[in-house]
């Protein structure tokens, strides 16, 4: 039986970043993937995580390894086989890494015993094909176990961890406890960001790398008003005319034209907003650390404060009804529909829960994509975050973005510069004022849209993604004793 199972990685090229970066940073770009293509040349560079799809770390590998394919630099990507159990022990250990206890079962030695002999029969697998001066890229607390084997090939070997809390307490420390044995064999590591680096991980052999956004995908490409139009209004979420020419339209990865097809669930008391109306936007899994509901009733007291401009609120997510593996999301869709339902109808009238199709993902990216280039702010108001995906996506859309001084979002926003930052993400009416003060004075909305998109230009692109790993590979060479 396959342990291991490789996934098609397509080809783009690096020179779509021509439209985006200037001369400089594209001449760059080229004398990088030039002289990481020689230096790699005959080796192999390995990435190993355990999905496919799904999730930041998939959407983030499946483009970035497209570009350093086409670049000429073999890359492959595996993926790792478990059981359910061994599943079960790795999303302990995720939900530990992020402080919480998760389902709060024991990480001892029977829970070791089944975590190592996967890691071991996938590691057996993927080091039959390594070879020394190869690069293993291990990414996350589900592959740290295979370090063993693949140390052993003569391959560099790195374990990258996406996942990460600002601060340690019981939970983290026994995550790391259990996964230590494996990372004291690795001689190098990627954090986020430099409060997720445990200690007994010599910062020497820590890398920062930050999670970079595909600003060509149908969740970042550039959409005109007319295709952000005709998605809202088809889907439901806003209230409009389109006209015959007026197509719900965007690209695929390979570049294909296609269109919004399916609609959104929205629940909604009364009309949908105008194309005209100012929207305020949170796009967020159903996540109680995503806090919706802590949203909605900061919005309320913008409401009750006569709030300015008419805003109305779009609370969105994926849809969670037909969505059987995601029994979390579905529970916290529902406290929010609880807590919806108690509003005052005046404000309830301008909430709107709007839960996105999800069978085709790169339509369900386009609805995204339109929905954040529309709204008047774009809000992340979490609890808790490793890195904000969505409040970079909003930025490369030059929107305000307001979210909370959690985690990574300290690392994307500099408060009152290209965002704003919000101290105390359960402080409700210092978030209202915040909204009142933007949707007041479009010119600082701009002004901090215009900052934001330079931010991501400048910091959170694929491509300077992959400088950073070709910087990495350099070092990794110098160090090597074959
Ligand atoms: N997302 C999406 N459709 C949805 C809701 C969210 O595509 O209905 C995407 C969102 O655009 C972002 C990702 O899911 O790319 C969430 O990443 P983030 O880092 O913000 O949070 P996470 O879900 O990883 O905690």
């Amino acid at each position: 039986m396959n342990s291991l199972t490789e996934v098609r990685v397509g080809l783009l090229s690096l020179e779509r970043f021509e439209s985006v970066l200037d001369e400089e940073q594209m001449r760059e770009a080229r004398a990088t993937a030039e002289a990481l293509r020689e230096r790699l040349a005959r080796r192999v560079v390995w990435n190993v995580n355990s999905t496919a799809v799904g999730g930041g770390v998939a959407e983030m590998l499946q483009s970035l390894l497209s570009y350093t394919r086409s670049a000429g630099i073999d890359t492959r990507w595996m993926v790792i086989e478990g059981n359910p159990e061994f599943f079960r022990i790795t999303k302990r250990l995720h939900h530990a890494l992020h402080g919480s206890p998760g389902d709060g079962s024991p990480l001892g030695a029977a829970e070791r015993k089944i975590y190592e002999e996967t890691a071991r029969v996938n590691a057996v697998e993927l080091a039959s094909l390594v070879r020394p001066g190869d690069v293993v890229l291990l990414h996350d607390p589900q592959t740290a176990g295979m370090a063993a084997q693949l140390v052993g090939t003569g391959a560099h070997v790195v374990w990258r961890c996406h996942i990460g809390h600002d601060s340690t307490n019981a939970q983290v420390e026994e995550a790391w406890a259990f996964l230590r044995p494996y990372l004291d064999l690795i001689p190098a590591y990627i954090f986020t960001r430099d409060a997720y680096v445990p200690d007994f991980c010599d910062h020497g052999k820590s890398t920062i790398i930050r999670p970079s956004i595909d600003v060509f995908s149908p969740k970042n490409q550039e959409l005109d008003d007319e295709a952000i139009r005709a998605i809202l209004v088809h889907t439901g979420i806003v209230e409009g005319s389109v006209g015959e020419d007026q197509v719900p339209s965007f690209r695929r990865d390979d570049g294909t034209p296609s269109r919004v097809e399916r609609r959104a669930d929205v629940v909604r008391l009364g009309r949908a907003p105008s194309m005209e109306t100012p929207l305020v936007v949170q796009v967020s899994r159903w996540d109680p650390l995503k806090d919706p509901v802590g949203v909605m009733r900061g919005f309320a007291k913008l409401v009750d404060g006569a709030s300015p401009a008419q805003a109305e609120l779009v609370l969105a997510g994926p849809n969670v009804s037909g969505v059987t593996d995601d029994p979390e999301g579905g529970a916290t869709f529902d406290a929010v529909l609880a807590e919806w339902r108690e509003m005052p109808h005046a404000v309830r009238s301008r909430i709107h829960l709007a839960t996105l199709p999800i069978r085709d993902v790169a339509e369900n990216a386009a609805i995204v994509n339109a929905l954040q280039r529309h709204a008047a702010i774009v809000v992340q108001k979490s609890l808790h975050e490793g890195f904000g995906l969505t409040v970079t996506e909003a930025m490369w859309k030059s929107r305000p973005v307001v979210a909370s001084a959690v985690g990574g979002i300290q690392d994307q926003i500099e408060d009152g510069v290209n965002g704003v930052l919000l101290e105390d993400p359960e402080d409700l009416a210092a978030f209202a004022s915040v909204l009142r003060d933007l949707l007041l004075d479009p010119d600082r909305a701009r002004r901090l849209g215009d900052a934001a998109h330079e931010q991501v230009r400048r910091n959170f692109l694929g491509v300077g993604h992959l400088l950073q790993y070709a910087h990495l590979i350099e070092r990794l060479d110098g160090q090597a004793r074959w």
